[in-house]
């Protein structure tokens, strides 16, 4: 099979039937196999039923359906745990991405070898609320990451089929596949300019918040695939630092109470050592320091259990 197109759904009932009349023309003009991967994230509207009466007539159509709404990220994985084309397209349903756009996708990752190719809506059809914050998101990613995309979080995007069997997303975690791709070592990450359209039936499920919930995604996602398989290096160092940071002040009060003790013999002048707010800083920090240690200790205990477990990917052999 050529492509598996991933369309998560949450809502989008007047949508689905010219979205998929679009793709179906599309592939057919192409000549490419496809199967249609429709996830209904929990909708509470007539998506599912939807989905199910036009596979009668496109049985290129597989539907899957959530108990409930679990977010973009779990229909994604869950579409790419499914996924059996050599290329994956990923798209939103609310056809603000338009399914033309799928052949010349489809073409940068099969001739020109990109693992990844992200849509940029380079002229966005969105209320300015959301494109301006949009920037100021993409540029801090970029300084992040090091990759060099305009648009990060478009819902348009290509990907060889091992790299989505070898990535995982979760939470709100599809704002960053990017990173996540580059960080399990698939570096050739292009760009196409796609064309975007107004949101014609519906509403957008996301607000102002994605913005907040956003950077502290960043900061997980960037933690997490930096130390994931040595958490000790995060913790380890830091507990380290603190340790250390409180061990010197103890010794420095130590030390200082005993030349007042026995070398100058002024008992008198020496301060107590509980009087001293350095004593009580020596404290917190030797405090931190152990436990920074600890959690270090069972994160790695954790990585131990991880499913599957192995870090790495072998991409080629001669056997
Ligand atoms: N979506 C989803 N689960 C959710 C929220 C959104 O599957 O909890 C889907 C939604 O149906 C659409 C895509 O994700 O296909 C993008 O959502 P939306 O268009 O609301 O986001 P925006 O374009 O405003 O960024
Ligand atoms: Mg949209």
């Amino acid at each position: 099979m050529n492509i598996s197109i991933v369309v998560p759904v949450y809502n989008e009932e007047e949508s689905l039937p010219e979205l998929n009349d679009w793709i179906s023309r599309v592939m057919d003009e192409n000549g490419l196999s496809y199967e249609l991967l429709m996830i209904d994230d929990g909708s509470s509207d007539t998506s599912w039923s939807i989905i199910k009466e036009l596979k009668e007539t496109n049985p290129a159509i597989k539907g899957i359906k959530f108990n409930r709404n679990y977010g973009k990220s779990a229909a994604l994985q869950t579409g790419f745990n499914e996924a059996q084309g050599d290329v994956v397209i990923t798209m939103d349903a609310d056809m603000q991405d338009s399914p033309d756009e799928i052949p010349a996708l489809n073409q940068m990752v099969i001739e020109q070898g990109y693992d990844l190719v992200s849509g940029w809506k380079k002229k966005r059809n969105d209320p300015i609320g959301k494109t301006i914050p949009s920037k100021f998101f993409n540029r801090v990613t970029r300084m992040v990451s090091g990759i060099k995309l305009h648009d990060f979080n478009c819902g348009l995007k290509a990907y060889k089929l091992n790299v989505v069997k070898n990535i995982t997303v979760y939470g709100e975690m599809h704002r960053y596949i990017p990173l996540i791709a580059k960080w399990n070592g698939f570096f050739n990450i292009g760009e196409k300019v796609v064309e975007h359209r107004a949101r014609k039936f519906g509403t957008t499920k996301y607000g102002w918040k994605r913005f907040v919930t956003g950077f502290l995604d960043l900061l997980s996602v960037t933690f997490v695939t930096r130390f994931k398989k040595s958490p000790m290096h995060f913790f380890g160092t830091l507990g380290t630092l603190s340790f250390l940071f409180g061990l010197v002040i103890t010794m420095w009060l130590i030390g200082e109470k005993l030349y007042y003790v026995y070398i100058l013999n002024a008992h008198e002048q020496a301060r107590e050592i509980v009087d001293q707010p350095l004593f009580f800083l020596s404290l917190v920090a030797l405090i931190i320091g152990v436990q920074l240690f600890l959690s270090g200790f069972i994160a790695e205990m954790m990585t131990q259990f991880r499913k599957g477990g192995e870090d790495y990917l072998v991409v080629e052999r001669t056997d």
